[in-house]
């Protein structure tokens, strides 16, 4: 709307439709004049996107890089003559890498990504790719949008320590441990009733439902400090406690707590290990239990009339990891670079902390996490664990 008003550009684009609308009847004075007002046009747009901090690139199905911002061209050495010929994937490979997480050729319609690159210069770029294909009979061409988060990464207390999350977890902390005290302090009451009852000079039918009630209650407090327990867990940014652990013990254990429901949401779930190699990762194991749980959830909710979750553990030289594939509704291109936001959530009853706490956890694991997503038909999850032992990559020498 916004754009139809106020843009004097919308407006000559629009009229420069019509006279494309008219083609045929141009003589070549209009004709001229027409080129002239498209390459002004041209101009004015990139101007417009050579403003922008976020780096813009359009690509084709080989990587030839068709377009590029002026921060684009910064982000990945790209110089003004190569446009058209360089290709993208040869002059960034540490992008490649990253997109090539699973080795699979076809790119998924969305997906995003947090990439290390070391060249042109050592940078954290998050990257969001999405296709774009303006008709259907067209080769597929490839939106990637940049955003240079190397501040935030290196930031050593990183995003959640941003202002806006950490005041809002300094609160949620500060009533969740409210709550845990008067919940003490019931237990500790419903204790002493326990133990009247159990002294109290009448026959024990008498008590019996009585005593189960009191029973029943102690059993939900403990439940209740459990979820205010991992609460906490959840938003202290807490250092983990990284031990050899591996990811197949893990997602045995949280497929068990969530093995009634898959059942009830109809939904067959696989998990097979790819490479002989164990994946064993140095991990905090709680950590890593709740950040398989969050993927798994968010897959299973993803699923209305069941569906299926297959996942995959792998190793190569480098990393290890655990890929969580569904069948469910996808994820759309607005959608996907706001799902680590806090409080972001597409559900009735979401909370959207799920994949804040999951990219803080890899991130802590000193890990990266990969989405991959085609609206309709599912998405993948990657956790890419650094691997025990790997020799780390080398940095080039800082100017
Ligand atoms: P919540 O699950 O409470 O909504 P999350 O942070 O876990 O919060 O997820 C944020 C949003 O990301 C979800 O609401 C959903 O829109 C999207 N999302 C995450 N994982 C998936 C998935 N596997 N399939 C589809 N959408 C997903
Ligand atoms: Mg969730």
């Amino acid at each position: 709307m916004a754009a139809k008003k106020s843009s004097g550009a919308g407006r000559r684009v629009s009229s420069i439709e019509r006279i494309l609308g008219r083609l045929d009847d141009l003589d070549s004075a209009n004709l001229t004049i027409l080129v002239q007002r498209l390459a002004r046009e041209r101009g004015l747009f990139e101007m417009l996107f050579d403003t922008i901090d976020e780096g813009i690139l359009v690509i084709d199905s080989t990587g030839t890089i068709e377009y590029a911002n002026r921060a684009g061209m910064r982000m990945v050495g790209l110089r003004g003559n190569e446009t058209g010929s360089a290709i993208l994937w040869k002059l960034v490979p540490d992008l490649a890498r990253t997109l090539d997480f699973f080795g699979e050729d076809n790119l998924a319609p969305n997906i995003a990504r947090d990439a290390e690159i070391f060249y042109p210069e050592h940078r954290w770029l998050r990257l969001q790719l999405s296709r774009i294909s303006l008709q259907s009979t067209e080769p597929a061409r490839f939106v990637v949008i940049l955003r240079d988060i190397t501040a935030d990464r290196e930031s050593t207390e990183e995003m959640i320590e941003s202002e806006r999350v950490n005041s809002i977890f300094t609160l949620a902390a500060s009533v969740a441990h409210e709550i845990g005290n008067p919940l003490n302090s019931m237990k500790i009451h419903l204790e002493l009733i326990r133990r009247k009852l159990a002294k109290l000079d009448v026959p024990a039918e008498n008590t019996k439902s009585l005593k189960n009630s009191v029973g029943i209650c102690l059993e939900e407090i403990s439940r209740l400090d459990d979820i205010l327990k991992n609460f906490l867990g959840a938003i202290r940014p807490q250092k983990p406690d990284l031990v050899k652990t591996n990811l197949v013990e893990i997602v045995i254990d949280v497929l068990g707590v969530q093995k009634v429901e898959l059942e009830n949401r109809n939904i067959r779930c696989s998990m097979i290990q790819a490479s002989k190699e164990l994946p064993v990762v140095l991990g905090d194991e709680s950590q890593l239990k709740q950040l398989v749980f969050n993927v798994t959830k968010n897959a299973m909710e993803a699923m209305q009339d069941g569906g299926s979750i297959a996942i995959e553990l792998y190793c190569d030289e480098e990393f290890v990891y655990l890929r969580v594939k569904d069948s469910g509704c996808g994820i759309n291109r607005d959608d996907i670079s706001k799902i680590y936001e806090p409080f972001f959530t597409t559900k009735n009853n979401g909370h959207g902390l799920g994949m804040m706490i999951v990219m803080r956890i890899m991130r802590e694991h000193g890990g990266q996490v990969g989405i991959d997503s085609t609206p309709g038909a599912g998405t993948t999850v990657t956790l890419q664990f650094p691997k025990p032992g790997a020799r780390a990559r080398m940095l080039p020498p800082t100017k």
